[in-house]
Protein backbone atom coordinates (compact mmCIF):
# COMPACT_ATOMS: atom_id res chain seq x y z
CA UNK A 1 0.00 0.00 0.00
CA UNK A 2 1.28 3.44 -0.91
CA UNK A 3 1.94 6.05 1.87
CA UNK A 4 -1.05 8.25 -0.02
CA UNK A 5 -3.22 5.23 0.81
CA UNK A 6 -2.41 4.84 4.22
CA UNK A 7 -2.96 8.53 4.86
CA UNK A 8 -6.12 8.06 3.42
CA UNK A 9 -6.99 5.11 5.45
CA UNK A 10 -5.66 7.39 9.01
CA UNK A 11 -8.07 10.22 7.47
CA UNK A 12 -11.15 7.37 7.23
CA UNK A 13 -10.49 6.57 10.71
CA UNK A 14 -10.14 10.00 12.61
CA UNK A 15 -12.92 11.22 10.61
CA UNK A 16 -15.70 10.89 12.31
CA UNK A 17 -14.02 11.59 16.07
CA UNK A 18 -15.51 15.23 17.34
CA UNK A 19 -12.85 17.21 18.03
CA UNK A 20 -12.32 20.80 19.77
CA UNK A 21 -9.61 23.00 21.01
CA UNK A 22 -9.96 20.52 23.92
CA UNK A 23 -11.30 17.24 25.12
CA UNK A 24 -11.33 13.57 24.52
CA UNK A 25 -11.62 14.19 20.71
CA UNK A 26 -8.12 15.50 20.94
CA UNK A 27 -7.14 12.39 22.93
CA UNK A 28 -8.46 9.97 20.78
CA UNK A 29 -6.93 11.75 17.54
CA UNK A 30 -3.37 11.83 19.37
CA UNK A 31 -3.18 7.76 20.25
CA UNK A 32 -4.08 7.54 16.57
CA UNK A 33 -1.00 9.68 15.62
CA UNK A 34 1.09 8.03 17.98
CA UNK A 35 0.39 4.70 17.24
CA UNK A 36 1.14 5.46 13.23
CA UNK A 37 4.51 6.74 14.49
CA UNK A 38 4.58 3.59 16.28
CA UNK A 39 7.67 2.37 17.72
CA UNK A 40 10.19 5.11 16.49
CA UNK A 41 9.94 8.02 18.68
CA UNK A 42 7.21 8.20 21.55
CA UNK A 43 4.59 11.17 21.20
CA UNK A 44 4.21 13.22 24.28
CA UNK A 45 0.91 13.95 25.46
CA UNK A 46 1.24 17.23 27.81
CA UNK A 47 -2.09 18.11 29.77
CA UNK A 48 -2.13 21.74 30.51
CA UNK A 49 -4.48 22.46 33.49
CA UNK A 50 -8.24 25.20 32.73
CA UNK A 51 -7.00 28.13 33.95
CA UNK A 52 -3.58 28.54 33.44
CA UNK A 53 -2.29 31.49 31.78
CA UNK A 54 -0.29 31.86 28.81
CA UNK A 55 0.66 35.00 27.60
CA UNK A 56 -1.98 37.59 27.59
CA UNK A 57 -5.10 34.27 26.99
CA UNK A 58 -5.81 31.44 29.72
CA UNK A 59 -6.26 28.22 28.92
CA UNK A 60 -10.00 27.40 28.30
CA UNK A 61 -12.63 25.36 30.31
CA UNK A 62 -12.87 21.56 28.88
CA UNK A 63 -15.51 20.58 26.55
CA UNK A 64 -16.80 17.25 26.50
CA UNK A 65 -19.87 16.84 24.01
CA UNK A 66 -22.21 13.25 23.94
CA UNK A 67 -25.34 14.11 22.23
CA UNK A 68 -26.84 17.16 20.75
CA UNK A 69 -30.44 17.47 18.58
CA UNK A 70 -33.18 19.60 17.59
CA UNK A 71 -36.89 17.68 17.94
CA UNK A 72 -39.93 19.58 15.28
CA UNK A 73 -43.16 19.84 16.89
CA UNK A 74 -43.83 16.22 15.77
CA UNK A 75 -41.09 14.96 17.86
CA UNK A 76 -39.37 13.86 14.85
CA UNK A 77 -35.27 14.48 14.86
CA UNK A 78 -34.45 16.92 12.29
CA UNK A 79 -30.97 17.58 13.34
CA UNK A 80 -28.98 14.91 14.73
CA UNK A 81 -25.16 15.08 16.44
CA UNK A 82 -24.71 11.36 16.04
CA UNK A 83 -25.80 11.74 11.73
CA UNK A 84 -23.05 14.67 11.76
CA UNK A 85 -20.64 16.17 14.29
CA UNK A 86 -20.74 19.42 12.68
CA UNK A 87 -23.90 20.00 13.31
CA UNK A 88 -23.38 21.44 17.20
CA UNK A 89 -21.90 24.75 17.21
CA UNK A 90 -18.28 23.77 18.87
CA UNK A 91 -17.96 24.18 22.44
CA UNK A 92 -21.43 24.70 22.50
CA UNK A 93 -22.66 24.58 26.62
CA UNK A 94 -25.29 22.42 27.53
CA UNK A 95 -29.01 22.82 27.12
CA UNK A 96 -33.06 21.29 27.11
CA UNK A 97 -35.39 23.68 26.29
CA UNK A 98 -38.50 24.22 24.28
CA UNK A 99 -39.23 27.36 22.45
CA UNK A 100 -40.52 27.99 19.08
CA UNK A 101 -39.16 28.23 15.77
CA UNK A 102 -38.70 31.99 15.45
CA UNK A 103 -36.68 31.96 18.82
CA UNK A 104 -34.55 29.14 17.91
CA UNK A 105 -33.56 30.42 14.31
CA UNK A 106 -31.47 32.95 16.56
CA UNK A 107 -29.22 29.49 17.39
CA UNK A 108 -29.19 28.35 14.05
CA UNK A 109 -26.66 28.62 11.33
CA UNK A 110 -26.83 27.80 7.51
CA UNK A 111 -25.08 28.91 4.51
CA UNK A 112 -28.13 30.38 2.24
CA UNK A 113 -25.38 30.37 -0.77
CA UNK A 114 -24.54 26.42 -0.32
CA UNK A 115 -27.87 25.14 0.69
CA UNK A 116 -27.40 21.81 0.89
CA UNK A 117 -24.09 22.05 2.86
CA UNK A 118 -23.43 22.00 6.99
CA UNK A 119 -21.37 24.85 7.88
CA UNK A 120 -18.20 24.62 10.89
CA UNK A 121 -19.01 27.02 13.33
CA UNK A 122 -17.42 27.07 16.75
CA UNK A 123 -17.71 29.73 20.02
CA UNK A 124 -14.66 28.69 22.07
CA UNK A 125 -14.74 31.74 24.11
CA UNK A 126 -17.87 33.07 24.48
CA UNK A 127 -20.47 31.00 26.29
CA UNK A 128 -22.97 29.93 23.76
CA UNK A 129 -25.19 27.41 22.51
CA UNK A 130 -25.89 26.43 18.48
CA UNK A 131 -26.44 23.98 15.95
CA UNK A 132 -25.61 24.25 12.26
CA UNK A 133 -27.76 22.69 9.38
CA UNK A 134 -28.41 23.39 5.52
CA UNK A 135 -30.32 25.94 4.45
CA UNK A 136 -32.73 23.54 3.06
CA UNK A 137 -33.40 21.70 5.81
CA UNK A 138 -34.14 25.47 8.04
CA UNK A 139 -36.19 26.56 4.93
CA UNK A 140 -38.24 23.21 5.74
CA UNK A 141 -39.06 23.57 9.01
CA UNK A 142 -42.61 23.94 9.80
CA UNK A 143 -43.87 26.58 12.75
CA UNK A 144 -44.42 25.30 15.82
CA UNK A 145 -42.83 24.14 19.32
CA UNK A 146 -39.43 22.60 19.26
CA UNK A 147 -37.26 20.36 21.67
CA UNK A 148 -33.87 21.66 21.86
CA UNK A 149 -30.91 19.12 23.56
CA UNK A 150 -26.88 19.78 24.07
CA UNK A 151 -25.99 16.93 25.99
CA UNK A 152 -22.08 18.66 26.81
CA UNK A 153 -19.80 19.79 29.74
CA UNK A 154 -17.67 22.35 30.13
CA UNK A 155 -15.68 22.32 33.54
CA UNK A 156 -12.70 22.99 34.41
CA UNK A 157 -10.09 20.34 32.84
CA UNK A 158 -7.29 20.48 30.53
CA UNK A 159 -5.73 21.36 27.03
CA UNK A 160 -4.00 18.48 25.10
CA UNK A 161 -1.22 18.70 22.93
CA UNK A 162 1.16 16.07 21.27
CA UNK A 163 5.01 16.66 21.06
CA UNK A 164 7.33 14.62 19.12
CA UNK A 165 11.04 15.33 19.54
CA UNK A 166 13.66 13.74 17.11
CA UNK A 167 17.11 14.36 18.04
CA UNK A 168 19.58 15.00 15.41
CA UNK A 169 23.57 15.80 15.40
CA UNK A 170 23.27 19.82 16.31
CA UNK A 171 20.82 21.47 18.82
CA UNK A 172 19.01 23.37 16.30
CA UNK A 173 15.68 22.50 15.64
CA UNK A 174 13.24 22.31 12.79
CA UNK A 175 9.59 22.90 14.15
CA UNK A 176 6.33 21.36 11.86
CA UNK A 177 3.61 22.30 13.38
CA UNK A 178 -0.25 21.22 12.86
CA UNK A 179 -3.71 21.75 14.33
CA UNK A 180 -5.69 19.31 15.35
CA UNK A 181 -8.99 20.86 16.57
CA UNK A 182 -11.49 20.57 13.97
CA UNK A 183 -14.18 17.67 14.24
CA UNK A 184 -15.10 15.70 11.36
CA UNK A 185 -13.48 17.83 7.97
CA UNK A 186 -10.84 15.93 6.13
CA UNK A 187 -9.10 18.70 4.26
CA UNK A 188 -8.56 21.42 6.76
CA UNK A 189 -7.07 19.57 8.65
CA UNK A 190 -7.19 15.39 8.80
CA UNK A 191 -4.67 16.06 6.10
CA UNK A 192 -2.23 18.22 7.79
CA UNK A 193 -2.21 15.46 10.66
CA UNK A 194 -1.36 12.55 8.25
CA UNK A 195 1.14 14.17 6.63
CA UNK A 196 3.17 15.57 9.41
CA UNK A 197 2.49 12.09 11.12
CA UNK A 198 3.87 10.20 8.08
CA UNK A 199 6.72 13.08 7.77
CA UNK A 200 8.12 11.91 11.41
CA UNK A 201 7.90 8.45 10.57
CA UNK A 202 10.09 8.77 7.73
CA UNK A 203 12.54 11.59 9.18
CA UNK A 204 12.87 8.81 11.80
CA UNK A 205 13.95 6.23 10.05
CA UNK A 206 16.63 7.97 8.45
CA UNK A 207 19.86 6.71 10.11
CA UNK A 208 21.24 10.85 9.90
CA UNK A 209 19.66 13.87 11.03
CA UNK A 210 21.22 17.01 10.69
CA UNK A 211 18.71 19.27 12.16
CA UNK A 212 16.59 18.21 15.39
CA UNK A 213 12.49 17.93 14.24
CA UNK A 214 10.19 19.05 16.70
CA UNK A 215 6.95 18.10 15.89
CA UNK A 216 3.81 20.10 17.86
CA UNK A 217 0.04 18.47 17.42
CA UNK A 218 -1.62 21.15 18.95
CA UNK A 219 -5.37 23.32 18.87
CA UNK A 220 -5.02 26.12 16.25
CA UNK A 221 -4.19 29.16 18.44
CA UNK A 222 -4.46 28.40 21.98
CA UNK A 223 -2.09 25.45 21.21
CA UNK A 224 0.50 27.75 20.11
CA UNK A 225 0.49 30.18 22.27
CA UNK A 226 0.48 27.36 25.06
CA UNK A 227 3.41 26.00 23.55
CA UNK A 228 5.23 28.79 23.09
CA UNK A 229 4.35 30.17 26.91
CA UNK A 230 5.59 26.85 28.46
CA UNK A 231 8.68 26.74 25.94
CA UNK A 232 10.17 29.96 26.24
CA UNK A 233 13.87 29.57 27.01
CA UNK A 234 14.11 26.54 24.36
CA UNK A 235 12.54 29.15 21.21
CA UNK A 236 16.08 29.95 20.64
CA UNK A 237 16.52 26.33 19.35
CA UNK A 238 14.22 26.78 16.33
CA UNK A 239 16.01 27.58 13.34
CA UNK A 240 12.93 27.48 11.29
CA UNK A 241 9.88 25.82 10.13
CA UNK A 242 6.69 25.15 8.56
CA UNK A 243 2.91 25.11 9.57
CA UNK A 244 0.80 22.56 8.06
CA UNK A 245 -2.74 22.12 6.95
CA UNK A 246 -5.18 21.42 3.84
CA UNK A 247 -2.62 18.93 2.57
CA UNK A 248 -5.02 16.69 0.60
CA UNK A 249 -7.05 18.66 -1.84
CA UNK A 250 -6.43 18.29 -5.61
CA UNK A 251 -5.07 22.02 -5.69
CA UNK A 252 -1.56 23.37 -6.48
CA UNK A 253 0.73 23.85 -3.59
CA UNK A 254 0.87 26.82 -2.24
CA UNK A 255 3.36 28.69 0.25
CA UNK A 256 3.09 31.34 2.31
CA UNK A 257 6.35 32.94 3.09
CA UNK A 258 7.62 33.80 6.79
CA UNK A 259 7.95 36.84 7.89
CA UNK A 260 11.18 37.30 7.58
CA UNK A 261 10.44 36.77 3.76
CA UNK A 262 14.20 35.22 2.98
CA UNK A 263 14.83 32.95 5.14
CA UNK A 264 16.67 29.86 4.50
CA UNK A 265 13.31 27.56 4.97
CA UNK A 266 11.47 30.15 2.20
CA UNK A 267 14.34 29.58 -0.47
CA UNK A 268 14.32 25.99 0.10
CA UNK A 269 10.36 25.73 -0.26
CA UNK A 270 10.55 27.95 -3.25
CA UNK A 271 14.34 25.87 -4.63
CA UNK A 272 11.74 23.06 -4.46
CA UNK A 273 8.62 24.19 -6.07
CA UNK A 274 10.21 25.67 -8.57
CA UNK A 275 12.31 22.49 -9.73
CA UNK A 276 8.97 20.36 -9.69
CA UNK A 277 7.88 21.18 -12.83
CA UNK A 278 4.07 21.93 -10.98
CA UNK A 279 2.43 24.85 -11.15
CA UNK A 280 2.44 26.34 -7.60
CA UNK A 281 1.55 29.39 -5.63
CA UNK A 282 2.80 31.60 -3.17
CA UNK A 283 2.31 34.96 -0.88
CA UNK A 284 3.86 37.06 0.93
CA UNK A 285 3.32 36.89 5.12
CA UNK A 286 0.19 38.35 6.42
CA UNK A 287 -0.68 38.09 10.17
CA UNK A 288 -3.69 36.03 10.06
CA UNK A 289 -3.80 32.66 9.15
CA UNK A 290 -2.81 29.36 11.14
CA UNK A 291 -0.20 28.99 13.89
CA UNK A 292 2.26 30.88 11.91
CA UNK A 293 1.04 34.10 13.23
CA UNK A 294 1.74 32.91 16.72
CA UNK A 295 5.29 31.95 15.81
CA UNK A 296 6.33 35.37 14.14
CA UNK A 297 4.77 37.59 16.74
CA UNK A 298 7.21 40.20 16.99
CA UNK A 299 8.13 38.96 20.69
CA UNK A 300 9.23 35.24 18.65
CA UNK A 301 9.92 36.15 15.14
CA UNK A 302 10.38 32.31 13.98
CA UNK A 303 11.07 32.28 10.51
CA UNK A 304 8.35 29.82 9.55
CA UNK A 305 6.38 29.61 6.87
CA UNK A 306 3.08 27.48 5.92
CA UNK A 307 3.08 25.16 2.98
CA UNK A 308 -0.70 23.88 2.15
CA UNK A 309 -2.28 23.25 -1.31
CA UNK A 310 -4.96 25.21 -1.39
CA UNK A 311 -4.84 28.11 1.09
CA UNK A 312 -8.07 28.02 3.80
CA UNK A 313 -11.16 29.58 2.87
CA UNK A 314 -10.29 29.49 -0.86
CA UNK A 315 -11.59 25.96 -1.65
CA UNK A 316 -16.03 26.27 -1.57
CA UNK A 317 -15.81 22.69 0.55
CA UNK A 318 -13.57 24.99 2.70
CA UNK A 319 -15.44 24.28 6.64
CA UNK A 320 -18.11 22.51 5.15
CA UNK A 321 -19.83 19.25 5.52
CA UNK A 322 -18.02 18.60 1.91
CA UNK A 323 -14.82 18.93 3.01
CA UNK A 324 -15.34 15.25 3.76
CA UNK A 325 -13.49 11.73 2.63
CA UNK A 326 -14.53 12.54 -0.90
CA UNK A 327 -12.31 15.66 -1.15
CA UNK A 328 -9.27 14.20 -0.61
CA UNK A 329 -6.62 12.06 -2.46
CA UNK A 330 -4.10 9.62 -1.57
CA UNK A 331 -2.05 10.96 -4.95
CA UNK A 332 -2.52 14.47 -3.14
CA UNK A 333 -1.91 13.51 0.11
CA UNK A 334 1.89 11.47 -1.10
CA UNK A 335 2.68 14.37 -3.22
CA UNK A 336 2.68 17.00 -0.13
CA UNK A 337 4.63 14.10 2.03
CA UNK A 338 7.11 14.33 -0.85
CA UNK A 339 7.42 18.03 -1.50
CA UNK A 340 8.26 18.67 2.57
CA UNK A 341 10.42 15.62 2.65
CA UNK A 342 12.34 17.12 -0.11
CA UNK A 343 12.01 20.50 2.05
CA UNK A 344 13.89 19.06 4.62
CA UNK A 345 15.76 17.46 1.85
CA UNK A 346 17.44 21.05 1.03
CA UNK A 347 17.73 22.11 5.03
CA UNK A 348 19.58 18.90 5.42
CA UNK A 349 21.66 19.04 2.47
CA UNK A 350 22.29 23.12 2.54
CA UNK A 351 26.36 23.00 3.60
CA UNK A 352 29.03 25.17 1.95
CA UNK A 353 32.15 23.82 0.62
CA UNK A 354 35.50 25.15 -0.37
CA UNK A 355 37.17 23.40 -3.90
CA UNK A 356 40.55 22.37 -3.11
CA UNK A 357 41.60 22.60 -6.55
CA UNK A 358 40.58 25.95 -7.22
CA UNK A 359 43.25 26.92 -9.88
CA UNK A 360 41.18 26.22 -13.00
CA UNK A 361 38.79 23.54 -13.56
CA UNK A 362 40.18 19.93 -12.56
CA UNK A 363 40.35 17.48 -14.84
CA UNK A 364 37.13 15.90 -14.34
CA UNK A 365 37.75 12.71 -16.85
CA UNK A 366 40.53 11.76 -14.86
CA UNK A 367 38.43 11.47 -12.07
CA UNK A 368 35.34 8.97 -13.62
CA UNK A 369 33.06 12.14 -13.38
CA UNK A 370 33.24 13.63 -17.08
CA UNK A 371 31.81 11.79 -20.50
CA UNK A 372 33.94 10.01 -22.83
CA UNK A 373 31.53 10.28 -25.32
CA UNK A 374 29.39 13.64 -25.30
CA UNK A 375 25.71 13.78 -26.64
CA UNK A 376 23.23 13.03 -23.81
CA UNK A 377 21.22 15.49 -22.32
CA UNK A 378 21.35 14.22 -18.56
CA UNK A 379 25.18 13.42 -18.70
CA UNK A 380 25.28 16.98 -20.19
CA UNK A 381 22.77 18.59 -17.12
CA UNK A 382 25.38 16.28 -14.28
CA UNK A 383 28.49 18.05 -15.82
CA UNK A 384 26.86 21.46 -15.45
CA UNK A 385 26.02 20.83 -11.59
CA UNK A 386 29.80 19.56 -11.38
CA UNK A 387 31.10 22.73 -12.91
CA UNK A 388 28.65 25.01 -10.67
CA UNK A 389 29.55 23.45 -7.31
CA UNK A 390 33.28 23.57 -8.39
CA UNK A 391 32.94 27.01 -9.23
CA UNK A 392 30.90 28.60 -6.25
CA UNK A 393 32.40 26.48 -3.72
CA UNK A 394 34.60 29.28 -2.64
CA UNK A 395 33.92 28.65 1.69
CA UNK A 396 30.69 31.59 0.69
CA UNK A 397 28.24 29.99 -1.62
CA UNK A 398 25.99 27.58 -0.01
CA UNK A 399 24.63 24.76 -2.14
CA UNK A 400 21.24 26.71 -2.20
CA UNK A 401 22.94 29.58 -3.48
CA UNK A 402 24.65 27.04 -5.92
CA UNK A 403 20.90 26.07 -7.24
CA UNK A 404 19.46 29.06 -7.07
CA UNK A 405 21.97 31.07 -9.44
CA UNK A 406 22.67 27.96 -11.55
CA UNK A 407 18.54 27.55 -11.75
CA UNK A 408 19.39 23.90 -11.52
CA UNK A 409 17.49 21.45 -9.13
CA UNK A 410 18.85 21.34 -5.48
CA UNK A 411 19.16 17.71 -5.26
CA UNK A 412 21.17 17.79 -8.66
CA UNK A 413 23.53 20.34 -6.93
CA UNK A 414 23.63 18.28 -3.68
CA UNK A 415 24.34 14.86 -6.38
CA UNK A 416 27.63 16.44 -7.83
CA UNK A 417 28.88 18.03 -4.35
CA UNK A 418 28.74 14.49 -3.26
CA UNK A 419 30.26 12.92 -6.63
CA UNK A 420 33.00 15.69 -5.94
CA UNK A 421 33.69 14.69 -2.10
CA UNK A 422 33.92 11.09 -3.28
CA UNK A 423 37.00 12.76 -5.34
CA UNK A 424 38.41 14.85 -2.80
CA UNK A 425 37.82 18.14 -4.77
CA UNK A 426 35.92 19.79 -2.29
CA UNK A 427 35.98 19.88 1.91
CA UNK A 428 33.21 21.08 3.93
CA UNK A 429 33.23 24.11 5.67
CA UNK A 430 32.46 24.10 9.21
CA UNK A 431 29.18 24.91 10.56
CA UNK A 432 29.58 28.96 11.11
CA UNK A 433 32.78 29.45 9.55
ZN1 LIG B 1 -10.05 25.57 9.92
Amino acid sequence: MSAGEDMLRFIAEAYPICRSITGDGVRRTLAMIGESIGGRIPLDVHEVPSGTPVFDWTVPREWSIRDAWIKDPSGRKVVDFQVCNLHVLNYSVPIHAKMPLEELKTHLFTLPDKPDLIPYRTSYYKEAWGFCLSHRVLTELPDGEYEVFVDSTLADGSLTYGECFLQGESEREILLSTHVCHPSLCNDNLSGIAVMTWLARALADRPRRRYSYRFLFIPGTIGSITWLARNEERVGRIAQGLVAANLGDSGTLHYKKSRRGDAEIDRAVLAVLGASGEPFGVEDFVPFGYDERQYASPGFNLAVGSLTRTPYGRYPEYHTSADNLGFVRAESLEGSLGTYLAVMDVLEGNRRYLNLNPKCEPQLGRRGLYRAIGGDDAGRSRELALLWVLNFSDGEHSLLDIAERSGMAFAAIREAADALLQVELLREMEEGA
